[in-house]
């Protein structure tokens, strides 16, 4: 492998790059650079992101601009606000022994005249998202006259979220005799045409070719029952106490709701998605990248374009739709040299949907099983000596409480002694993985229910997610309905404000017009039908009565139950 010296970059970028502590170029560095610093043409790379695609564009573009100039000479274009932040500060370091150049980032939900001020101070180099930069051209606020470098980078992502119309209006208002370098990590239709219509005799660069992921990544799949998938996910956290996981969902609502019930259930949990402030946003990703939040619930939207380093697992709670999506989820571990895990937990259903991701991206996905609780017990086990006998021990400050400390332990033996402090820790696991049974789906097997099997149900383990409990479950009918104006969430809402108890408790809720049917967790049963005696809805008495032992799940069971409800109206109950 070359060095960047052999690669022919200047002397003070390579200052920079030591000072980052970069040895050698990663191969799209290596492949990319020397083409970039000498060759005249464009050029479409397909690299992932984790690569060093950054460097690859940032050091050439800085050769190629002159520093001294104040006006706008190098455009880097990028989907999300979190890209262009992370390419400035990146383009910042390359530079940081490189006098006059000014690099400034515009992107939206930010103060578009401190954005002004910063390109009229004389930014030579400009990272920006389409939407904002289309406002500053609009605006008069920007002049792309002078543009020598146009990057395009994650240029699938920004066509995917409808930004080629932007595209080329922005490319249109910049010089015919620019250099382009478009970065993606897949080579869609649409990249392909930008690249035809945009591009001269671009040079292609493929790491490894195709929509092929990144090497680095190994692909796992877990099969169990999808109610189960939530209970199976915790498991896999707590046999890998130095997991640090993005886990993906498909709605706004669901990761909202995951990182909830994580939170609840003791994780360190929080969600970022589309809903929240960019303020809001910015706070989750903070304490991520500090490490103080250890599983980050993230929509693909809401994902892209974060470059958080060291990240583990890729959690897929739901699989994406698109191929695509699954190669921008897993490309968020397995970066700069470090292996990672792309793990998907899903239901039987979906085992097309990984052979379908095996032939399209051409990876091997391995079979991997649901911890069961011995494994995750010893595996806690093991971290906890570990921490033991790493931990740093101040031997001043403790020394004043030691022969206090040893008086009062005197009685307790070396073994009694460790057995204790182990405990401590432990104990949390030893209980709530007592009993623990099997979540993992034999796809060989004809009987895929593992509760038919008659294993016993695990007591502390709830599934909480998709508001399916895990145990048997009685059915309340209930006289209001989507008449009175409900939906699910409403009234799961509604349950659990008269109730008091948790989403986790309710299974399936089938509404009518005037009634409804709610699967209630059998043991909470009783206690949740006596909280609606005195219960009215605007104005109107609620009442509820016991649908048949099956709940609202089956049809057959609806029929009873709706049975029940004619008889009950019979009766006047309703
Ligand atoms: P990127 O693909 O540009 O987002 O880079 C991914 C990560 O790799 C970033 O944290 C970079 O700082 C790091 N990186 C890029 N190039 C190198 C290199 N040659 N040596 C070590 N780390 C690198």
């Amino acid at each position: 492998m070359s060095s960047f010296e052999s690669l022919g970059i200047r002397a003070e970028i390579l200052r920079a790059l030591t000072d980052l502590g970069f040895e050698k170029p990663t191969p799209v560095q290596e492949k990319t650079i020397p083409l970039l610093l000498t060759g005249e043409g464009d050029m479409v790379a397909l690299a992932q992101t984790g690569t060093g695609k950054t460097a690859a564009f940032g050091i050439p573009l800085l050769e190629r601009i002159d520093a001294g100039g104040k006006r706008v000479q190098a455009l880097v274009l990028a989907p999300t606000r979190e890209l262009c932040v992370q390419i400035t500060k990146d383009i910042e370091h390359f530079a940081a022994h490189l006098p006059g150049i000014k690099c400034v980032a515009v992107y939206g939900g930010a103060n578009i005249r401190d954005q002004i001020r910063g390109i009229q101070r004389g930014a030579n180099v400009v990272v920006a998202t389409p939407g904002r930069l289309i406002d500053l051209l609009e605006r008069g606020a920007i002049d792309l006259g002078h543009v020598q470098v146009a990057v395009l980078d994650e240029a699938d992502e920004m066509l995917n979220m409808g930004f080629q119309e932007d595209l080329t209006t922005i490319l249109d208002r910049t010089p015919k005799e620019k250099r382009t370098w478009l970065f993606s990590a897949t080579m869609s239709n649409e990249v392909r045409r930008i690249a035809k219509n945009y591009m001269r005799a671009a040079e292609e660069v493929s790491m490894g070719g195709g929509n092929k992921a990144n090497e680095a990544i190994i692909h796992e799949y877990a099969v169990v029952m999808a109610r189960d998938r939530y209970i199976a996910l915790k498991r896999f956290v707590d046999a890998d106490p130095g997991m640090f996981a993005i886990v993906f969902c498909r709605t706004k609502q669901d990761t909202q709701e995951l990182a909830e019930n994580l939170t609840r259930d003791g994780y360190n949990a929080d969600a970022i998605h589309g809903d929240l402030s960019q303020q809001q946003r910015d706070r989750v990703m903070e304490r991520y990248r500090g490490k103080s939040l250890q599983l980050l619930i993230a929509t693909d939207v809401a994902a892209r374009g974060i470059d958080v380093s060291n990240v583990s697992h890729v959690i897929h709670f739901d699989l994406p739709g698109e191929v695509e999506s699954y190669t921008h989820r897993s490309g968020r571990t397995g970066r700069a040299g470090k292996t990672g895990i792309s793990l998907s937990i899903i239901g039987v259903r979906d085992v097309f949907k990984v052979r379908n991701l095996e032939r399209q991206l051409k990876v091997h996905f391995t079979y991997v099983r649901v911890p069961d609780g011995a494994e995750i017990c010893e595996r806690q086990l093991l971290t906890l000596i570990g921490k033991i006998k790493s931990v740093q021990v101040d031997e001043e400050a403790i020394s004043r409480f030691l022969d206090a400390v040893e008086l009062d332990l005197a009685d307790l033996n070396r073994e009694e002694l460790i057995k204790r402090v182990v405990s401590l820790e432990f104990n949390r696991f030893l209980k709530q993985y007592k009993d623990a049974r099997d979540l993992n789906v034999d796809m060989a097997s004809k009987d895929r229910n593992p509760r038919a099997g008659g294993q016993a149900r695990e007591p502390r383990e709830k599934s909480g997610f998709g508001r399916s409990s895990d145990g048997p479950m009685r059915s309340m009918f209930i006289n209001i309905g989507t008449k009175d104006g409900f939906d699910k969430g409403k009234m799961l809402g509604y349950l659990c404000g008269i109730t008091g108890l948790t989403g986790q408790h309710f299974g399936r809720i089938l509404l009518k017009d005037m009634y409804s049917f709610i699967d209630i967790d059998s043991e909470h049963f009783d206690e949740a039908m006596g909280h609606f005696k005195a219960a009215n809805y605007k104005g109107r008495k609620v009442r509820v009565d016991e649908g048949s032992s099956g709940g609202a799940t089956g049809a057959r069971d609806f029929k009873v139950t709706k049975k029940k409800f004619n008889k009950a109206r019979y009766a006047g109950i309703v």
